[in-house]
């Protein structure tokens, strides 16, 4: 069947794209082997029905979406995981304050005048401090051993002062050595942590109420995201410290606390950034 270019054109889309008949494409080919003006036809053809290309910046676009869910995705859980590695390991390492016993230490005088502190308990580290002209003591005790870890300890007689206490937390501190008797000598716990979670919690509240009242503006949202950091720090505590909030020591639980509050903030903001994008 001889066609005419003007019906093999009109044809020639319908067979690059292959919805021709078989009837049609053969007619069609036949005529395009022997016509280069339609051979130069279905060649565009051929050229132009490459898939189309999807523009460049929605396809960038979508990328970047998935690549920052799952960047999102990650740093929730990687911060959560932390959080938790922190609370525990600052559990393990917390010194757990001995109360005096009898059996506990043994103070002797050596010629030189020092005094020689030995302490019956295994593992366990000896904290000396000086308050006013007297010297206080106390023995602590880790889950894991502390890295300071003595048994014996040797006090310099220039060092001494008039008397060595035994720190009680709980009560009047013990004369273990001094040939002064000072009656009812205190060493309290510092109370600083108390302190802390205090303003923590008094900032959240007010936080918490202007995120509330503010809610569905961009304030709102801002003070939801920086209510987050004193709510982090509060689990964090309770994480760190339980419910107590008294401490011989105030440096290494703040140390704890913060850093597990910092990886739970990440985690919280990384968790709601992505449930709010799903929206
Ligand atoms: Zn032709």
């Amino acid at each position: 069947m001889k066609l005419s270019c003007g019906i093999v054109q009109d044809l020639l889309p319908l067979v690059v794209e292959g919805l021709s008949g078989e009837q049609s494409r053969a007619a069609v080919m036949e005529h395009v082997t022997a016509c280069p003006e339609c051979r130069r036809i279905q060649l565009q053809l051929e050229q132009d029905s490459v898939p189309e290309i999807v523009p460049q910046v929605p396809l960038q676009a979508v990328k970047n979406q998935i690549a920052a869910k799952r960047r999102r995705t990650v740093v929730a859980a990687v911060g959560l995981v932390l959080s938790v590695v922190f609370c525990v390991f600052a559990r393990l390492t917390e010194p757990v304050w001995l109360p005096y016993s009898d059996d506990l230490l043994t103070v002797d005088t050596l010629e030189s005048g020092d005094l020689l502190v030995t302490v019956s308990q295994p593992h366990a580290g000896i904290a000396i401090e000086h308050t006013g002209g007297e010297m206080t003591l106390s023995i602590w005790k880790n889950a894991l051993s502390p890295q300071n870890e003595r048994e014996i300890v040797v006090i310099p007689y220039e060092e001494l002062g008039s008397a060595l206490y035994y720190a009680d937390f709980a009560g009047e501190d013990t004369l273990i050595w001094g040939n002064v008797q000072t009656d009812g000598q205190q060493t309290l716990p510092r109370l600083v942590m108390g302190y802390y979670l205090v303003m923590a919690a008094g900032m959240a509240v007010i936080l918490g109420i202007l995120a509330a009242v503010c809610r569905k503006t961009k304030i709102g949202k801002l003070m939801f995201y920086i209510w987050l950091a004193p709510a982090s720090y509060i689990i964090a505590h309770f994480g760190v410290m339980g419910l107590s909030t008294v401490t011989a020591d105030t440096v290494r639980p703040l140390g704890w606390i913060l850093a597990a509050a910092a990886s739970l903030y990440l985690a919280a903001v990384s968790f709601i950034r992505l449930v709010w994008h799903k929206q």
